[in-house]
């Protein structure tokens, strides 16, 4: 067997971002300038309206075993690198998994990409939901996690996580991580817990957001008689949350309103 092989690059990230230090966790708008020799291989991406794109993150270190996630604040334990998304890895590629803005003839247009401008691309594939989305799928969204990044990191991984569900992140979807995030702190557990049931009288982006954000079916997640309320059950003990009737125009101002602006009554 052999040990090495050759990659040929098929083109370069174009970013906002050139320092690694200054990436948000959620990455940013980006192009995947790919090589004009290469063009042809786009043919028919546009169908897809997301994609996976590889990269080899040149400037990662190749001999770390272990590594502390970036995301844990530094306190938690180091863990495996083949357990974490982190770049330091034997073969540093790069993963990720993004809607695809608009194709102009070799450049894709591309949302939440983490790597730094001139960042080599190795591959292209399209996402396909049959295959690529596991919905029931156990990852580390847990308390444990959460409990140790900024509040805004928080909001920020529950909104990507509900709006690829959704299909967009409006201000339903951003009502409903509020909530969620409210019963993250409530009671301090991993929200897939199985032990998690909510009764929600609550249109359809909101529902999607809790239902995604807690892994549930409709078998825990009852859609309630009592407009607009939420409670939430866990082993006996509830949070019962009242929507307020403000209106809110965008995602940011319901991700950065006070408690009380998002929900007019917050209970046992
Ligand atoms: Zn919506």
């Amino acid at each position: 067997m052999k040990d090495k092989f050759e990659l040929k690059v098929i083109g370069k990230i174009v970013s906002p971002i050139i320092d690694t230090a200054k990436m948000p966790l959620q990455g940013v708008e980006a192009q995947a300038h790919i090589e004009a020799k290469f063009t042809d291989t786009l043919d028919g991406i546009d169908k897809h309206s997301h994609v996976f794109v590889l990269c080899w993150m040149d400037q990662a270190r190749r001999d770390r075993l272990k590594v502390i996630p970036r995301r844990h604040g530094g306190e938690n334990q180091a863990k495996g690198v083949f357990a974490l998304r982190s770049p330091a890895r034997p073969n540093p590629i790069s993963l990720n998994t993004t809607r695809l803005l608009k194709r102009e003839e070799n450049i894709l247009y591309l949302e939440n990409i983490d790597m730094v401008d001139g960042t080599p691309i190795i591959d292209i594939k399209p996402y396909s939901t049959g295959w690529d989305c596991i919905f029931s799928a156990h990852n580390n969204s847990t308390y444990n996690t959460y409990s140790k990044m900024p509040a805004a990191d928080v909001l920020a991984d529950m909104l990507r996580q509900a709006g690829n569900f959704h299909g967009d992140c409006c201000v339903g979807v951003a009502i409903g991580v509020r909530a969620a995030f409210l019963a993250l702190n409530h009671f301090k557990a991993d929200l897939q817990d199985k032990n998690f049931t909510i009764d929600a009288g609550v249109r359809g982006c909101t529902a999607d957001a809790l239902q995604s954000l807690f892994s549930m079916s409709n078998k825990r997640f009852k859609c309630g008689e009592l407009e607009d309320k939420i409670t939430f059950t866990k082993n006996g003990v509830k949070l019962k949350l009242e929507i307020t009737k403000d209106k809110f125009h965008s995602v940011e101002e319901v991700l950065t309103a006070a408690d009380e602006k998002v929900f007019s009554k917050i209970g046992k």
